[in-house]
């Protein structure tokens, strides 16, 4: 095999899921018959790659300092949403009518993979509540052991900073992820959180 093919054989597989076989048949399937495309791709993924950061305000992935949505004139800045993932942010947008602001952890508290408040963002999260706009804190973390430990965090931490912490209601089953429960639910579990205490 060419040495360029079996490196981009190689390369593909850093995509989750892809395995040798998979990512064989990918090259192939570009070479054959997808070239123009698998250019275009190329040069996406480049751009993508070079120019995706994150949004100094919510964390999720902006090619400009502040995204749309923190930037938006219409969102209401006195309801903060806590998502996991840009995933779950996703799911929240298209399943309810949400109007507030995000904050996206980029993954829960777990330490045996070293991920602590640090690396959450909580520092720059406190800092934001302690500017005193934010009055609700919606937590949606997943409802796995995990994704409840670090709501049970949040939670602490909105209630230093003088923040009402909300939980969305069961309906999302436990250990389940918001990005595989259906739209009705989520919606449901949306608009009937309830404050914890
Ligand atoms: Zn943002």
């Amino acid at each position: 095999m060419s040495k360029l093919l079996s490196d981009l054989i190689e390369a593909l597989r850093c995509l989750p899921g892809v395995g040798n076989k998979s990512a064989q048949r990918m090259a192939f399937h570009l070479l054959e018959r997808e070239r123009e495309r698998g250019l275009r791709l190329a040069a996406t993924l480049e751009q993508a790659m070079r120019r995706i950061g994150r949004c100094t305000q919510c964390r999720n992935f902006s090619e400009d300092p502040l995204c749309a949505l923190c930037a938006s004139t219409s969102r209401d800045r006195q309801v903060l949403c806590i998502v996991e993932s840009p995933t779950d942010l996703a799911a929240i947008e298209q399943a309810t009518g949400y109007r507030g602001q995000y904050f996206v952890l980029m993954g829960r508290l777990s330490p045996l993979d070293g991920l602590g408040p640090e690396e959450l963002g909580l520092p720059q999260l406190t800092q934001r509540l302690g500017e005193g706009e934010i009055e609700e804190m919606i937590i949606a973390t997943n409802p796995t052991v995990e994704g409840e430990a670090t709501a049970h965090y949040l939670a602490q931490l909105a209630r230093a900073g003088g923040v009402r912490p909300t939980r969305l209601a069961h309906g999302v089953p436990l250990g389940g992820e918001l990005e595989y429960v259906d739209r009705g639910t989520l919606a449901h579990a949306f608009g009937s959180r309830q404050l914890l205490d």
